[in-house]
C-alpha cells in the first residue's frame, strides 16, 4: 500500500514537472519567433472590418502599418505614433498570448481610430488623448467598449520610447 502512495505521488510529480515544462517551452517559443500564423491571420481580418467601417462611416480607406513588437515597457496593449506626418500602430506581443480577444476586440480599432484622427489632421485632439472626437471615431470603427480605458497614455507625437 505504501509502495503504491510513493508511486502514485511520484507520477503526479513528474506530470507537473511535464507541464512546467510544456509551459515553459511555449512561452520561448512565442517569445523567440514572429506571433503565430493564426494571430496574423486574426489582426488582419480584424484591420479589413475595420477598413470597411472606414470606408461607409468615411468615404475611403487608410491602411496603417500595425507592428508588433515586443520592446514595450509596462503593459499597455498598444501605441499610436505621430512623427513628420508617419502614422504607426504599435501593438505589445508580450500582452498578446494572455489577452489576444482583447487585442482583436478593443484594441486594434481603438488604436486605429487614433490613426485616423491624426490623418484627418486633429492633432491637437489628439495631443488632449481621448477626446469626444476619437470616441466618436473609435465607435465608428467598430471598436468595443472604446469608453473603457480612456485615461491611458497611448498616443505619442514625436519620437518613440522604444
Ligand atoms: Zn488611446
Amino acid at each position: 500500500m505504501k509502495k503504491r502512495l510513493e508511486h502514485i505521488f511520484l507520477a503526479t510529480i513528474l506530470i507537473a514537472v511535464f507541464i512546467l515544462a510544456k509551459n515553459y517551452y511555449d512561452d520561448y517559443q512565442f517569445k523567440h519567433n514572429e506571433i503565430p500564423q493564426s494571430y496574423k491571420k486574426r489582426i488582419t481580418q480584424k484591420e479589413m472590418e475595420i477598413l470597411d467601417l472606414m470606408q461607409k462611416n468615411y468615404g475611403f480607406t487608410h491602411k496603417f502599418p500595425i507592428i508588433i513588437t515586443d520592446k514595450f515597457q509596462g503593459r499597455l496593449y498598444g501605441v499610436t505614433s505621430y512623427k513628420n506626418g508617419d502614422i504607426k500602430i504599435y501593438l505589445n506581443k508580450k500582452v498578446m498570448k494572455e489577452s489576444m480577444d482583447y487585442m482583436v476586440d478593443s484594441v486594434i480599432a481603438h488604436e486605429y481610430a487614433h490613426a485616423l484622427m491624426f490623418k484627418m489632421g486633429h492633432l491637437y485632439e489628439e495631443k488632449k488623448g481621448h477626446s469626444k472626437l476619437w470616441l466618436e471615431t473609435c465607435n465608428k470603427l467598430g471598436g468595443i467598449n472604446c469608453s473603457q480605458y480612456v485615461d491611458r497614455d497611448d498616443v505619442i507625437l514625436g519620437k518613440l520610447p522604444f
